[in-house]
């Protein structure tokens, strides 16, 4: 008999009983239920608040990167991440910039765009000029949602709109220029945009569907910047590795986009293990690689006169400390603690930094040794845990591997008998 996705009150039962459904419909064993329910720091009453149809909690390793020295204060990065090596390579850069005299930053304000999409329009240039009219009436409507915002010197700035030619016609976009302070904002901005459209479609006389945040959020952009002397990063002819290797990301979309990945690996992990909307950060960070042209990478590095190495990054970065899971996630809060930022624009910043060393890291190696070799001893313990190895047998297993070149499952399987045999 086939088994049914539908079921109907799933959301109103508790979540014990939901997780009972589960079991019986996946066909898991007692073992595997009682690893869902043990939430740990995340109790399930919590989780069960935070999204809907919660059955359990998903734990992911959180370490600690070092090293860093952000605008002459040193900072210790928590990361939240699934992937070996990160944290390593995210201390390490941090270390070679740190001989180079630390990272610089900057961001503008902590301004983010809503949308508000007026279809049906019959004189586009009209429409426009009577939003822009009432600019002043729609920015104090939008004001009057959020007096909190307001009162820490944030909320709707300013107002613009443009024409799009689309397959479905002219539209005009309004966009609503809202400043977030320590929010990340989407809620409040939806908000905002929600409250002025029955006044934008009164002005337009056209139709209103979406009022949504955009995630290319080109105000809200934090900048970090670096020197790193050539002898730290392993001699001049790394540097010019590096600047090659940056040279074919600026060009090439292909490359482009791995290293992005490579910078997002730690910024990911930080907004992650902060409780903040990584997809956001995601979302924002590829379309602003694509915003001005064909999709490019968002860091440069370059070999200065004196023959160092000179890198930047910059990216928007929608961040808050306050609102969606930051303050209700109870290590979220505790990460916050570690991270001692004063400000969203703060944080935004340090993200930046984090991701131009993630960045460093990942070039640094493949331009020398390759990646592989500062890979491996992790992914090897990683495929000795996938094999089954327990203990002190981890460690056992994959240095054999590694010895071997031969970083395998089935190879691991056959060193744990081995050693089993042996005890
Ligand atoms: P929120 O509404 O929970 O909190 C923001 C509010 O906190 C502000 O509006 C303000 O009233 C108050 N506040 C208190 N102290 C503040 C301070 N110092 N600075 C600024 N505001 C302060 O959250 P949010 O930040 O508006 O929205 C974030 C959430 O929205 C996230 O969970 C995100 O996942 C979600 N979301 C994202 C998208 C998107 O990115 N496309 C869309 C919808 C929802």
């Amino acid at each position: 008999m086939t088994k049914s996705s539908v079921v109907s009150g799933f959301y109103k039962l508790p979540p014990k009983e939901r997780l009972a459904f589960i079991r019986d419909f996946a066909g898991l064993t007692e073992d595997e239920v009682r690893l869902l329910e043990n939430t740990g720091s995340l109790p399930l009453e919590v989780a069960d608040h935070m999204i809907e149809n919660a059955i359990g909690v998903f734990p992911e390793p959180m370490g600690i990167a070092v090293n860093f020295q952000i605008n002459g204060k040193d900072y210790l990065i928590p990361m939240a991440t699934e992937e070996p090596s990160v944290i390593a390579a995210a201390s390490y850069a941090a270390k070679m910039v740190r001989d180079g005299g630390g990272f610089h930053t900057s961001s503008t304000a902590p301004v983010m765009i809503g949308q508000i999409q007026v279809v049906k329009i019959k004189n586009g240039d009209l429409a426009k000029k009577q939003v822009l009219d009432a600019k002043a009436e729609l920015l104090r409507k939008a004001n009057d949602q959020d007096p909190v915002l307001n009162s820490f010197g944030g909320g709707a700035k300013d107002l613009d709109a443009r024409i799009i030619e689309t397959t479905m016609g002219q539209m005009l976009i309004v966009h609503l220029f809202v400043d977030c302070r320590d929010a990340m904002g989407a809620n409040a901005v939806n908000t905002m945009a929600e409250a002025i459209s029955p006044k934008i479609e009164q002005l337009t006389d056209g139709h209103v569907y979406l009022r949504i945040i955009s995630n290319l959020a080109i105000k809200r952009l934090a900048k970090a910047w670096c020197t790193v002397p050539k002898e730290v990063v392993g001699g001049e002819k790394v540097v010019d590795g590096i600047a090659y290797a940056s040279a074919f990301a600026a060009a090439d979309p292909y490359r482009a986009a791995t290293h992005n990945k490579g910078a997002l690996n730690g910024i990911i992990a930080v907004v992650l293990a902060t409780g903040n909307d990584h997809r956001a950060i995601e979302a924002g960070a590829h379309a602003y690689a694509a915003f001005k042209g064909p999709y490019t990478s968002i860091s440069k590095w370059t070999k200065n006169a004196n023959g160092d190495l000179e890198g930047s990054i910059e990216m928007p970065m929608a961040v808050g400390l306050v609102g969606g899971a930051v303050r209700t996630h109870p290590i979220a809060r505790i990460v916050m603690k570690i991270l001692n930022v004063k400000s969203a624009t703060e944080f935004g910043e340090v993200l930046a930094a984090v991701g131009l060393a993630q960045n460093l890291g990942a070039l640094r190696a493949l331009s020398n040794e390759g990646i592989q070799s500062g890979h491996m001893s992790l992914h090897a313990r990683n495929i000795a845990i996938t094999a089954g190895a327990k203990g002190a047998q981890i460690d056992l297993v994959a240095e054999r591997m590694i010895k071997e070149s031969k970083v395998r499952v089935d190879r691991a399987k056959e060193i744990i008998e081995e050693l089993t045999d042996k005890q």
